[in-house]
């Protein structure tokens, strides 16, 4: 994608009157550091960048627009909201819309065509971080690292993240305007890890889980970066009444962690960002894959794909398979 093409868009989509702001990316201020950035005019768009790094789901921020009563006399702002988005970004935006969390004239989305990631782990592992600001590139079937003004390539194996390795839609979903020409989707590898969970048996599967849900810190940065954990008041953190305690233990880190994976199946749209940001190291990403699967196989059904269809968990159909009720 050519970065002139992407300023210049973003620009003139900032400077628009019936828009309130444009929401992408950015370099961070070190390192290999990237920032969602926030452009109310054009100039604020004039650093927006995108590239490997460019990992963070930025429509989570559509749904964190505090709304408050307005004082009488006063008109709701109604100006538009524009975002960039990554496949699984634009999955995100349109299971809101099925969800009706937000609707389609508020937005104006912005298509990125996504060749995949970086890991940010692997990255910091492999090629660690200088304190100086280094980028990344794409270059035909890898990457290029960029720091102090020298170039090193890699394969695109050696640093892609697990889960555009996984990916099945690099290209955005839903968009009003596409930077670029889609790119060409790639055959998914097996998921290991989703494997590794059905291979074992139950008591397995639970001891994995235990073990996994013991480190929970109860940050809750999992549910908070999660673009479809979106309630005002969230049950698994409310007081009054008191569902699920916040202390940190197992039984309560189990309540909160399964409770949240209920909640997100046939929602989530698997862009790995509560497990990127867990502090804890927990492969959350297992989980709401595996509940993914479940509700692909059985019922047909994956979420962030039709801004028409009826959301999953709130719709019935009577031959819908009914085994797992004991
Ligand atoms: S999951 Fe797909 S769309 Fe999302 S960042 Fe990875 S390759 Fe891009
Ligand atoms: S981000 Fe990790 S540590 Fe924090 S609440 Fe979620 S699972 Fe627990
Ligand atoms: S549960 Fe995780 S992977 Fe799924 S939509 Fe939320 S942040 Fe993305």
């Amino acid at each position: 994608m050519e970065l002139e093409k992407l300023r210049e868009t973003a620009a003139e989509i900032a400077a628009r009157d019936d828009v309130k702001y444009l929401i992408g990316w950015k370099k961070g201020s070190y390192g290999y550091r990237v920032a969602p950035a926030f452009a109310e005019d054009a100039e604020g768009a004039s650093d927006f960048i995108f590239s490997p790094l460019c990992t963070a789901n930025l429509a989570t921020y559509l749904t964190l627009v505090e709304k408050l009563p307005l004082p009488r006399g006063q008109e709701p702002d109604k100006r538009k909201v524009a975002l960039m988005v990554k496949g699984c970004d634009s999955r995100a935006v349109t299971q809101l819309l099925v969800e009706k969390g937000i609707h389609r004239e508020e937005v104006i989305i912005i298509g990125c065509p996504c060749p995949g990631m970086v890991d940010p782990d692997l990255l910091n592992k492999k090629y660690p971080e200088t304190e100086e600001t280094a980028e990344l590139k794409w270059d035909n079937d890898g990457f290029v690292i960029v720091r102090d003004g020298e170039e090193t390539k890699v394969p695109r194996e050696e640093l892609l993240d697990e889960k555009c390795q996984l990916c099945r839609y690099p290209n955005p979903v839903v968009s009003d305007i596409m930077l670029d020409d889609p790119v060409k989707a790639w055959e998914p590898v097996e998921d290991e890890g989703v494997k590794e969970i059905e291979e074992k048996a139950v008591e397995g599967r639970w001891d994995y889980w235990q073990q996994e849900f013991s480190n929970c810190i109860r940050c809750y940065s999992c549910r908070n970066v999660c673009p479809l954990c979106y309630c005002q008041d969230c049950i698994l953190d409310r007081q009054n009444p008191d569902w699920v305690y916040r202390s940190v233990n197992f039984s309560e880190n189990t309540a909160f962690n399964i409770a949240r994976a209920f909640h997100l199946a046939g929602r989530c749209i698997e862009c790995g960002e509560c497990e990127r940001v867990c502090p804890a190291n927990i492969p959350l990403g297992k989980i709401n894959r595996k509940l993914a699967r479940e509700v692909r196989d059985k019922y047909g059904f994956e979420p962030g794909l039709d801004p028409d269809a009826e959301p999953f968990q709130a719709s019935y159909k009577p031959d819908d398979p009914e085994d797992f009720i004991l």
